[in-house]
């Protein structure tokens, strides 16, 4: 049930201010902004709202970018509520919030001192096109450049199940069949799929001078967590456990020149997504959702982490999105969890759509069976579907390097 709107407006109050900001995750605890002792002062008085966040520790960039966060998310909660804002100024003071001053050396902030020593200007070898780096435009233009890794997108869900695997499994082979040098990175700490999905249970774990080297399958060269742990035994990685596993499989993973770094990542709003938007800058982020209410709600709650976390959502996918029955002739098309939601929620909260993927037979055996190549089996709706997904990624990823670049769009009219 939606909270009802206040018939008389009453002005924002104070304890709104805090409860608004108690939403933000500190980037160093990943609590909220109130419990990290990071909010130093908040007042409110007939719709004037000030507030001051400690944000000594944070690069300059994340301080900035947190301010505007709090800004943004004062004044949602203020319309939400019919309150009346008729002035809000977020201040920042150079001290460290008061949970997040020792301990953040322990936490996902301890990348910090990745952020120094690795190269964060000049080209990026891999790059498409040779372009330059992201210009830092943005809060998360602090975080480093992988060296020779051209784009990183990592591919997230609000709950698992929904099919975030088999999306950046199939986006990783379609992008490589197109030509570009395609990493894939199965950062799902607490239930790695890869193995199965990418057929690697033959293959041996090899490490050379210290770095892992990843298995080249399927036109992609792919890394797992789900490799250099027993398989037997349950995943019990839980925060801290779960970053640093993800830090040294970033780290620690031999990757070459890539054109793109695909990263699939644990389900829901965990700490392995804030840890990578500190220790890698990302191209941006893809929602994959299943086109039911309830899986919307859980996808727009990743999406918005990744908007605070100030990586760029390039797109929802909406898998599931329809069956396709085709042991019949014509194949007959079944609209099981109501096609379209996930657009729909992507048209609500803004960000685009880049398609759908139908149920088939087809994709989950191919998935059972580490065989991802024959989903582009030319001539079948899946392969048409994947296909157009790849197209629109690359058209969203471009865009949004346009926008971080601040280049402009050429136009050549032949
Ligand atoms: P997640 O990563 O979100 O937990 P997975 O990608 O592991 O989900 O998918 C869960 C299961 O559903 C897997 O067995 C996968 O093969 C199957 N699956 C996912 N999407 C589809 C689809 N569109 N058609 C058929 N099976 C699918």
């Amino acid at each position: 049930m939606t909270e009802p709107t206040r018939t008389h407006a009453e002005p924002l109050s104070k304890a709104d201010a805090l409860e608004a900001l108690e939403t933000i995750p500190h980037p160093l605890t990943g609590r909220g902004l109130v419990s990290s002792g990071a909010v130093r002062q908040a007042a409110a008085c007939d719709g004037v709202v000030t507030v001051t966040l400690r944000v000594g520790g944070l690069p300059p960039t994340t301080a900035a970018g947190l301010a505007r966060v709090a800004e943004t998310t004062i004044r949602a909660h203020a319309e939400r509520r019919g309150s009346p804002v008729s002035a809000l100024t977020v201040q920042t003071a150079p001290e460290p919030a008061e949970s997040a001053g020792s301990g953040a050396a322990q936490g996902p902030g301890a990348a910090g001192g990745r952020e120094v020593s690795l190269p964060v200007s000049g080209a990026t070898p891999g790059a498409p096109g040779g372009r330059a780096p992201a210009a830092p435009s943005t809060p998360q233009a602090t975080a480093p450049i992988l060296p020779g890794v051209g784009r990183v997108i990592a591919v997230g869900a609000g709950k698992g199940g929904v099919g975030k695997s088999t999306v950046a499994v199939n986006l990783a082979v379609g992008l490589a069949r197109r030509g570009h040098a395609v990493g894939l990175l199965d950062c799902d700490v607490y239930g790695p799929s890869l193995p199965t999905m990418l057929g690697l249970s033959g293959h041996q774990t090899n490490v050379l001078a210290g770095m892992l080297q990843p298995f080249p399958v399927h036109g992609v060269k792919a890394m797992t967590i789900g490799k250099l742990v027993d398989p037997e035994k349950p995943l019990i990685w839980r925060g801290p456990m779960a970053q640093s596993a993800f830090k040294q499989l970033v780290d620690q993973t031999q990757w070459g020149e890539l054109d793109y770094l695909i990263l699939d990542l644990p389900p829901g709003t965990g700490d392995v997504a804030l840890t990578m938007a500190q220790m890698l800058r990302l191209a941006g982020a893809v929602i994959v959702c299943t086109p039911q209410r309830v899986a919307q709600d859980d996808a727009v709650r990743a999406l918005r982490m990744f908007q605070q976390l100030q990586v760029e959502v390039l797109g929802v996918v909406e898998n599931m999105s329809y069956f396709v029955a085709d042991d019949i002739s014509p194949p007959r098309t079944y609209d099981l969890f109501g096609r379209g939601g996930a657009q729909m929620m992507a048209q609500r909260t803004g960000v685009p759509y880049l398609g759908a993927i139908p149920l088939t037979v087809a994709l989950r055996r191919n998935s059972d069976e580490g065989t991802p190549l024959h989903n582009f089996a030319a001539g079948t709706p899946l392969a048409e579907a994947l296909e157009s997904l790849v197209t629109n990624l690359l058209g969203q990823a471009a865009l949004a390097a346009m926008r971080t670049d601040g280049a402009a769009p050429t136009l050549t009219i032949r």
